[in-house]
């Protein structure tokens, strides 16, 4: 294949992409969610009721300060302390029911690093991550990157529903 032919073909397939309607093309999420119009409190109110949760104030605010950022992975304390920040006025009970309500109609996926530190991460498509220990930093793992060869088969009347690897990380120790 000559090299301008490669050019040809990507164009037609970045055309074809621009041409489809917004709600046929993959979301980057995985979820399916409404087309983003580029104001984060309308994106947030759509994105609310496309999975039947009332816009409440609290609700919309939280959203607008959890999706308004691009992908991120937040604890209910980070989430309460922004809110905070943000002259947002919610309880720390408040922040956790609401994460849990996200996660429950999938808007959120909850990764649990170990038994003290849940984090709710808003790409809720299939990836693995990084924790960094000592720095409480949680990174996604390229999807290129694989994680699991091969799933273990689950005992008789079971199915492997989904499989979260995190990755414990250590700075290298300097001699
Ligand atoms: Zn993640």
């Amino acid at each position: 294949m000559t090299p301008s032919r490669t050019i040809v073909f990507t164009n037609a397939v970045e055309e074809a992409e621009r041409h489809a309607p917004a709600a046929a093309r993959p979301s980057a999420a995985g979820a399916q969610r409404s087309t983003l119009t580029g104001c984060p409190w309308h994106d947030v109110k759509s994105m609310l009721r496309d999975v039947g949760l009332r816009p409440t104030r609290q609700r919309m605010a939280l959203g607008w300060i959890l999706f308004g950022k691009g992908d991120r992975h937040i604890t209910a304390e980070m989430l309460y302390e922004e809110a905070t920040k943000a002259k947002v006025p919610v309880s720390l009970a408040t922040v956790y029911n609401t994460l849990h309500q996200f996660t429950d109609v999938g808007l959120l996926r909850q990764v649990a690093v170990d038994g003290s530190k849940t984090y709710f991460d808003t790409n809720v498509s299939q990836h693995h991550h990084f924790f960094v220990e000592g720095e409480n930093d949680l990174l996604d793992i390229p999807t290129t990157d694989v994680v699991v060869g091969k799933t273990p088969i689950p005992p008789e009347g079971y199915e492997v529903a989904r499989i979260d690897v995190v990755v414990r990380l250590r700075r290298k120790s300097r001699t």
